[in-house]
């Protein structure tokens, strides 16, 4: 099926049923009144020449209209390219030209930053960029609201060009987060994306009852497919809390909103559980959410269902080339496995784990490089097949470059990245294994582990640590006495850094790349 195909046939099931809700600026849809904008939006495209495969850009924070924009484009066959509210005129300009985009939809003003004067500096620099309309302006709304007659005669064009569209269409150009260097443009296709949402639903067990609180970024496939394709593909309610994170106006939506479901990394759900007025919410609704997009510290996970009452909580893992979910943990599950793995492979979907170096599937309770194939691999990195190439073989697998171990059972555990794996004196070092061990310190709220140059052993380890509210200062010593006995020798970290927070992408993601660059001066 295509998105705009599903999409339809939940506006007929379940048309006046809440779809969406912006608390932000007070706005409620029903499936009804969101297919209204959504086709309004879609045959104002057509109207400034968007044709298949053309495509527009987004570049604004979480709001109704990304989605309005989202669904459109499906529709029409326009390749939705999402970019990070956070990017700048170098990165837009790389963006713009990159995927090529003919029409950028952009929010006019976020925070401090002035979105129109960006592009307006970019755009004698672009080379395919026909049209930019800015949120909210005259221009959004003559184009993209129209009156009940207009829409009654776009809906035919709309239709048309619905017709034309196979599954297996370009749909989606989704940037990954640059957490280990450059971002690059995974390039989906309604299969991928739109079956992706709907197993991670599925095994939610969402319905049209279902109010999930989204305060992921709608750029990341976190948001836009997890998020949005599942409650479309059953009917369930889209709530955006803020238009970007926020740890009050998130807890106050899942409260207000009876939200079933909520999302998050484990940054966003460490902050949420560190709120002062944590008590003064409302969670008894809240039966399940996702947590994921990096390792999931065990006490965190606990601390979810326990507190937050989210007794059916799943763990994913994957990423934007995948989907972006390989692996999900099930309600299920023994709690041993739905707090310290990522559960087992999605349905329709092949997992292995190889040697890196020879490419040989390694045996059970052996680290190595985690793969897959199926219906959630992308089409490939958009017009970069030497990029391709690297990652997806002759076939068809995926090498994701994380290192993973399988049980006998098949559940799978994430142990790290290839490029974050530590090799202290020859042996290799997992810094996941050491920062779940630093949770457990009381007066630790987030610690990480990074890899440093050391003469005598090649590398060496430093601790980044970030201390809670009403901890005593702790020195590096005790916090090495703390592991003596407990870990090996060699994983007992050299270097202590206490911070207070840690360098991170717009997903949330710590950049371990950008410690290392920082953690060489601090030892110079
Ligand atoms: P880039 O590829 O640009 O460096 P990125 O890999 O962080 O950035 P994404 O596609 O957003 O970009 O993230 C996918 C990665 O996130 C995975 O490869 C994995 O390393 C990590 N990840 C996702 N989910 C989990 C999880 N549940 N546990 C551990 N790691 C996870
Ligand atoms: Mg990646």
């Amino acid at each position: 099926d295509t998105i705009g195909d599903t999409f339809d046939r939940t506006v007929a099931a379940f048309g006046d049923r809440e779809a969406l809700v912006d608390r932000p600026s007070g706005r409620r849809w029903t499936y009804a009144a969101l297919a209204d904008e959504v086709n309004t939006v879609a045959a104002g495209l057509i109207a400034l020449g968007v044709r298949k495969e053309d495509r527009v850009g987004i570049w604004a924070p979480n709001c109704a209209e990304w989605v309005f924009t989202q669904l459109a484009t499906a529709k029409i066959g326009a390749i939705l390219v999402n970019i990070n509210p956070a990017y700048r005129t170098q990165e837009l300009e790389y963006v713009l030209n990159q995927a090529g985009i003919k029409v950028l939809v952009a929010a006019a003003a976020f925070k401090t930053s002035d979105y129109q004067a960006m592009v307006a500096e970019v755009r004698p620099k672009t080379t395919r960029l026909e049209h930019a309309i800015f949120l909210g302006s005259s221009e959004w709304h003559s184009i993209f609201t129209s009156g009940a007659d207009s829409l009654r005669a776009d809906a035919d064009i709309v239709r048309k060009a619905q017709a034309k569209l196979s599954a297996d269409d370009a749909i989606n150009i989704q940037y990954t987060s640059g957490t280990t260097g450059f971002p690059k443009g995974a390039t989906l296709s309604h299969h991928n994306i739109l079956n992706n949402g709907f197993f991670v639903g599925e095994l939610l067990s969402y319905t049209e009852e279902d109010r999930v609180c989204i305060p992921v970024p709608f750029y990341h496939c976190f948001g836009m497919v997890m998020g949005n394709l599942a409650c479309v593909s059953h009917g369930s309610t889209m709530v955006i809390p803020a238009p970007s994170f926020e740890p009050q106006a998130t807890l106050q939506a899942v409260s207000e909103e009876r939200c079933t479901s909520l999302y998050g990394v484990p940054t966003m759900f460490i902050a949420e559980l560190n709120e002062p007025d944590f008590d003064g919410y409302d969670f008894s609704n809240l039966r399940t959410g996702v947590m994921a997009g990096s390792p999931c510290p065990v006490e965190i996970m606990k601390q979810v269902i326990e507190r937050m009452g989210m007794a059916e909580v799943s763990i994913c893992y994957g990423m934007t080339e995948t989907s972006p979910v390989s692996t999900q943990t099930r309600k299920n599950d023994s709690i041993e496995h739905r707090v310290s793995t990522v559960g087992q492979v999605g349905p329709h979907l092949e997992i292995k784990i190889v040697d890196p170096a020879t490419g040989q599937t390694v045996p059970r309770g052996t680290p190595g490089e985690f793969c897959t194939r199926g219906y959630s691999v992308m089409l490939g990195y958009w017009d970069q097949p030497d990029k391709t190439a690297e990652a997806i073989d002759a076939a068809r697998w995926m090498h994701t470059g994380d290192i993973a171990v399988m049980d006998d059972e098949g559940y799978v555990s994430i142990t790290g990245r290839i490029k974050d794996m530590v090799i202290r004196g020859g042996e290799n070092v997992y810094p996941r294994e050491i920062e779940e061990f630093l949770y457990t310190h009381p007066d630790v709220l987030d610690a990480q582990v990074i890899g440093v140059p050391d003469e005598k052993y090649g590398e060496e380890l430093m601790a980044w640590v970030q201390l809670r509210e009403d901890a005593e200062p702790l020195t590096a010593e005790a916090l090495r006495e703390f592991c003596t006995g407990k870990l090996a020798h060699y994983k007992i970290p050299r270097y202590v850094h206490i911070v207070d927070e840690f360098p991170m992408t717009i997903t949330g993601k710590i950049r371990k790349v950008e410690m290392r660059e920082i953690a060489k001066q601090l030892i110079s």
